[in-house]
């Protein structure tokens, strides 16, 4: 029986095998470094914790499970996973990525692999003529990010998929923000899938993980050569707390698209809010993809006021009671964000405004408490 569109069995089930040794529901924290051999050679499949751990494979099963792939690489952090993507490229390689994603990201890329002599080109991939339009004979990666962080743009996913195939480029997704609870890069024919499972597959703000996903076994080979060789592998306490995670992504989700939508329309109908940055709003220029390839539209958003000044902005992001003021995102409390000031601020200023990322712009993670509380405190810290 397949399990593809049942999410919430899935999510329960994903990568969950009694423990062979006792018979344990719950995959146990093999805590450990090393496993004794009977005879030089003679193992029973595991021999060092950088290349095996029963906890890490379990959590890499559950992965590869809720993106309907084949494989799942458990990293120790999502910009771990990312650079392992990019470790499969060589000097004068090219890149196509977005203009506007995560602010670790852009600094990986511009802070320590153009100096390695990989070229990128960052073009709005939320139309993707723009992406066939930056093809050279050699760009190898394409790398997307929807919906983005922090402006929420949406990339058609299978129209960059395809463009990809033709030219015989590795596309990944930053999955991050959707989450595989509504959207599935796989099946729109993504070669690869990251998430920073910091997140939404964590949930609760108690862990940093990374993770890719995919379905060709000769990439997956390639990524596990370099995880194991570079060695930014997970502890087995942080794969259990995400394995645990998912478990209750639906149910998370669910709330969080409810709660989103509440509150996007609430901020959009507040006389002091200039702009709301929400991809479930019909009239948000990529809602019609986001809506073929989006499950529901979760509960990141952003917005300006009209006082679209720092100093505005700093009120706001100072006054709120139940949202606190941090980096992160995904988990279950609501957090509220500067992103000039703070998630983005390695992007040169120009080029952020340039962006749209102006210096007033605020960012939400929308918790799944009660929505009426979660309403009145932006009420009150708006004013
Ligand atoms: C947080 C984040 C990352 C980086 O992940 P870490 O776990 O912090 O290393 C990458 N992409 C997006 C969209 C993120 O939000």
């Amino acid at each position: 029986m397949s399990h593809k569109n049942n999410l919430g069995t899935k999510f329960i089930h994903a990568g969950a095998q009694p423990d062979p040794s006792t018979g344990a529901i719950m995959t146990p924290i093999y805590q450990t470094s090393t496993y004794v051999q009977t005879a030089p050679g003679v193992h029973k499949g595991y021999e060092y914790a950088r290349s095996q751990n029963p906890t890490r494979f379990a959590l890499e099963e559950a992965f590869a499970v809720i993106e309907n792939g084949k494989f799942g690489l458990a990293f120790s952090s999502g910009v771990a996973a990312t650079d392992a993507v990019m470790r499969l490229l060589v000097p004068g390689d090219e890149v196509i990525a977005a203009h506007d994603m995560y602010g670790g990201t852009y600094r990986l890329f511009s802070k320590v692999y153009e100096k390695m002599n990989i070229k990128f080109h960052y073009v709005d991939t939320s139309n993707a003529e723009n992406v066939a339009a930056a093809i050279t004979p050699k760009t190898k990666l394409i790398w997307v990010e929807t919906p983005t962080n922090p402006l929420m743009n949406i990339t058609d996913i299978a129209a960059v998929a395809a463009i990809g195939k033709q030219h015989n480029c590795i596309v990944c997704v930053d999955n991050t923000f959707a989450s595989p609870y509504l959207q599935n890069p796989l099946d729109d024919g993504a070669t690869i899938v990251m998430h920073s499972a910091t997140k939404y597959l964590g949930g609760h703000s108690d862990v940093i993980q990374g993770c890719l996903m995919l379905n060709d076994q000769e990439l997956r080979d390639q990524l596990y050569f370099i995880q194991k060789s570079t060695g930014a592998v997970p502890g087995p306490q942080d794969c259990f707390l995400v394995l645990r995670g998912i478990k209750t992504l639906h149910v998370r989700m669910q709330r969080h698209c409810e709660n989103g939508e509440k509150v996007a329309a609430f901020l959009r109908a507040h006389p002091k809010v200039a702009k709301v940055y929400w991809c479930g709003f019909e009239d948000h220029p990529n809602h019609t993809i986001a809506k073929k390839q989006m499950r529901g539209f979760g509960g990141m958003m952003s917005f300006t006021l009209k006082d679209d000044s720092i100093d505005a902005a700093t009120k706001v992001l100072s006054s709120t009671k139940i949202f606190s003021l941090a980096e992160s995102l995904g988990g279950v409390e609501s957090l509220i964000n500067h992103p000039a000031s703070m998630t983005h601020a390695s992007i040169p200023r120009e080029q952020r405004i340039a962006n749209g990322l102006t210096d007033g712009l605020i960012r939400l993670s929308v918790g799944i408490e009660d929505v009426d509380d979660i309403i009145d405190d932006l009420a009150q810290a708006i004013g």
